[in-house]
């Protein structure tokens, strides 16, 4: 279903974020040692945990398979016994080099090459390669390109739908994953552009850290650091 925002989102969830870094503080996302290795991330880490992702990880790293250079080498076969651990090794082995390939063809095999190019640009690029869907692009872009694009999840649109940020539009049956990027932008729309990238990170991480404590299936909002927004979620 199509959303568009309420009138006071953007501000709410401005303090919500605030009272997100009070309650955890710096969350040092994201975990991994190379812009290459949050991409691999990025693909493992659909569908299923980010600890089956990093046994995939880790055999990449033994295989010395955690670089462009490294995942060239693997036939489709090998990278595919490799990250078996994460599941869907038959669709994310060829997705991983599919995204290779594109990046030797286009982009002389760079990550700074891509990094470089405009950030609309580098988000329909990376749209159009199987395996990517907006999150997985959206995460790319942040925390591998370090472009300032937020990432939208399950977590927030849970938070978004619990605190009623976004009204449903009758009759449109769209994905409000678009409506989440554009709540998200609004709330650090006054911040100074040089630390977007910087708040949409931790945003990220932060909405993660509540979602696993209190905002899964079921909310636990005894203890929520956010159970106090609850209130404006009904005016
Ligand atoms: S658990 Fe409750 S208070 Fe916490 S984010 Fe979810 S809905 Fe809000």
């Amino acid at each position: 279903m199509k959303k568009r925002l309420r009138a006071n989102s953007a501000q709410r969830l401005r303090l919500m974020h605030d009272q997100l870094v009070q309650a955890y503080g710096p969350q040092h996302w994201w975990p991994a040692e190379s812009p290459f290795e949050v991409i691999l991330g990025t693909y493992l880490t659909q569908n299923t945990s980010w600890k089956a992702v990093e046994v995939s990880l880790a055999n990449l790293r033994n295989a010395g398979a955690l670089s462009p250079e490294g995942l060239r080498r693997l036939s489709i076969d090998q990278l595919q016994e490799l990250i078996r651990p994460s599941g869907f090794c038959t669709r994310k082995a060829p997705a991983l080099k599919a995204f290779i390939a594109m990046l030797d063809a286009e982009f002389g095999g760079s990550l700074d090459q891509l990094a470089k190019s405009p950030t609309a640009a580098v988000r329909s690029r990376l749209l159009a390669l199987p395996g990517v869907g907006p999150e997985t692009a959206d995460a790319i872009l942040l925390y591998a390109l370090n472009h300032p694009f937020p990432v939208a999840d399950e977590y927030l649109r849970r938070i978004a739908e619990r605190h009623r940020l976004l009204i449903p539009i009758p009759g449109h049956k769209v994905k409000g994953y678009e409506a989440l990027v554009q709540l998200t932008r609004q709330t650090f729309a006054a911040d100074p552009v040089r630390k977007r990238a910087r708040l949409f990170n931790e945003f990220h991480a932060l909405t993660v850290a509540v979602g696993k404590a209190h905002c899964g299936r079921t909310a636990q909002c005894a203890g929520c650091p956010l159970a106090g927004d609850l209130a404006n979620a009904s005016s």
